[in-house]
């Protein structure tokens, strides 16, 4: 083995958590080396994580092109276009997905390369003492790294349901296994109606198959406000998703045919069987041959890596941030802030994240997008709330892009006046999240708002209008009477 090469600082894992942060801390004037063990189908090392390989990236990739297929077969005929049969190719569409996910990891090694980061595609070990055991991917070069900062960014796996539904590969699969049928199933079946679950079983459904989404909870969607979530069960519902609510998935078996799948549902047993399973109940904390414990790395009971506000762990000088900690919620752009704030404190600046602020999407249509807290989160949480919703119907531009379903909710705080939270479902709500993060980031006040000017035509008239009916004065939408809670 070779000497130990000094670094300022390594990250393990080249995720959007691990990659902004090695590349904002040689903005900064560090030395910075980033390992990361990431693998795609094909072989091909690839750096970006689960977010570009295997998730954000290539479920947009597929939403959109699903999305388009699906318009241009139900919408086209409403806006007087006849574009005959509507055929689907869908090689063609996967081969689509996997360049746009190449070309952003590739974006990642020329942001390196430009940033002067060391990027290496490979296996990474806490050794303790500052050091790092490096391993390349076949296995062939072995290394020892040292640094004064040392940042896990390894990022989480899918959950298995390893005694009711284990993952085959053929017939049960993940989320991965998901992004990459090679044939529309004709009956799919997803456990789990979370994020995952309704932003893939859109792809699919969209595509010809027939699903149904088991879900235990018997609430859709807890964590979106009540009324959000009501329209787009609605809707989804309408647009042919089966969503089970209180179905509770207890036994899968896979025949030659498929997979028989049995499930609870208000105390009496079912079965249905599918084609493909998909099992899509959340993520875990992945920190596995990480050397956590020889290097003394406390995990909590979940598997998370223990950090204070400074994601600072237990042992002085390694750090960890993005999915593998608790803080927040798992999503891509909580991971970059991360990295980047992380970098900024180890060079001395004060950042800080502000975790009120952290938008949610889930990339349906009509799209979900929040920002704070839910109606009835922020009522248990001891405020004294008022709301005020306006629909997409009363939308010129929504009306004009036949796109009229949805509402933006806004949640404020009846003695402060302060937004809380803003919870929407329709049309790019996505990029009106945006809207609401800067207000909130700031610390607006509902009459902060109800006081900018927004452009006509466009779906952003919305999010003023929803403003203007928390104090019942909405010029374009009916005000409904409504007591505080
Ligand atoms: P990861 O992206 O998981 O990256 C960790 C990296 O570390 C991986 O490359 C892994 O191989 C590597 N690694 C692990 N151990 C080691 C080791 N010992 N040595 C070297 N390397 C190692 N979030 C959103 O915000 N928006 C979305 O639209 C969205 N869509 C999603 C869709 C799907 C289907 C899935 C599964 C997830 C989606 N997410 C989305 C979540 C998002 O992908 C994650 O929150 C994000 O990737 C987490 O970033 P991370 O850097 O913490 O971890
Ligand atoms: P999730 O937590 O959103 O949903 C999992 C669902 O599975 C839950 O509703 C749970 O009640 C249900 N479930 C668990 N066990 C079950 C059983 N035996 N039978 C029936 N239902 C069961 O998790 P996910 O959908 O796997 O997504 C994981 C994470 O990935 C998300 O929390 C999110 O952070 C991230 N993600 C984000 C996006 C996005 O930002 N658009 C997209 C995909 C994934």
């Amino acid at each position: 083995m070779s000497e130990i090469q000094q670094f300022d600082l390594i990250v393990i894992g080249g995720g959007p958590a691990g990659y902004p942060c090695a590349i904002r801390a040689a903005q900064l004037g560090m030395q910075a080396l980033c390992i990361d063990a990431w693998v795609n189908r094909d072989g091909s090392p690839s750096f970006g994580g689960t977010c570009l390989n295997a998730g954000c990236i290539p479920s947009k990739a597929l939403l959109e092109s699903s999305e388009l297929y699906h318009r241009a077969q139900h919408e086209f005929e409403v806006h007087g276009i006849s574009a005959g049969k509507i055929g689907l190719d869908l090689a063609k569409m996967q081969a689509r997905k996997q360049a746009v996910s190449k070309a952003n990891s590739g974006g990642v090694k020329l942001l390196f390369s430009a940033n002067k980061v060391t990027g290496l595609h490979g296996h990474g070990r806490l050794l303790g003492d500052g050091k790092i055991g490096y391993k390349s991917l076949d296995g062939k070069d072995e290394k020892i790294f040292a640094a004064k900062h040392i940042v896990i960014a390894t990022g989480s796996a899918p959950v298995e349901l390893k005694k009711i539904a284990p993952f085959d590969g053929q017939h049960i699969v993940d989320s991965w296994g998901a992004l990459d049928f090679t044939a529309v199933p004709e009956r799919l079946g997803v456990i789990g109606a979370g994020v995952i679950g309704v932003e893939l079983g859109s792809v699919w459904s969209r595509l010809g198959a027939d699903t149904v989404l088991l879900e235990a909870l018997t609430e859709f969607l807890p964590m979106v406000d009540r009324q959000v979530t009501k329209e787009a069960l609605r809707q989804f519902t309408k647009q042919g998703l089966d969503i089970r609510l209180g179905a509770k998935v207890v036994a899968a078996r896979t025949g030659k045919k498929g997979v028989e799948v049995e499930y609870e549902q208000g105390g009496s047993k079912q079965s249905e069987s599918f084609d493909k399973l998909i099992v899509a109940v959340g993520r875990r904390p992945y920190t596995d041959a990480l050397g956590c414990e020889a290097a003394g790395v406390a995990l909590d009971p979940r598997g998370f890596v223990k950090v204070d506000s400074d994601y600072l762990t237990n042992v002085p000088g390694i750090y960890a941030i993005g999915d593998v900690v608790a803080t927040g919620p798992m999503l891509a752009h909580k991971g970059i802030e991360e990295g980047v704030v992380l970098a900024e404190r180890l060079a001395g600046e004060k950042s800080k994240v502000d975790y009120r602020a952290v938008p949610s999407v889930i990339y349906t249509s009509p799209e979900i997008a929040w920002v704070g807290l839910s109606e009835e989160q922020a009522v248990a949480a001891g405020h004294e709330v008022k709301t005020g919703s306006s629909p997409f119907a009363a939308n010129g531009r929504a009306r004009a892009m036949e796109a009229t379903a949805g509402l933006i909710k806004f949640i404020s705080d009846a003695k402060t006046d302060r937004v809380l939270g803003v919870h929407m479902i329709g049309p790019y709500v996505s990029e009106l999240a945006a809207e609401a993060v800067l207000a909130m980031g700031y610390g607006a006040t509902t009459a902060d708002i109800q006081l900018t000017m927004h452009a006509h035509p466009t779906l952003s008239e919305t999010f003023h209008e929803a403003s203007l009916a928390v104090d019942g004065h909405a010029i374009h939408s009916v005000n409904k009477k409504k007591k505080p809670a």
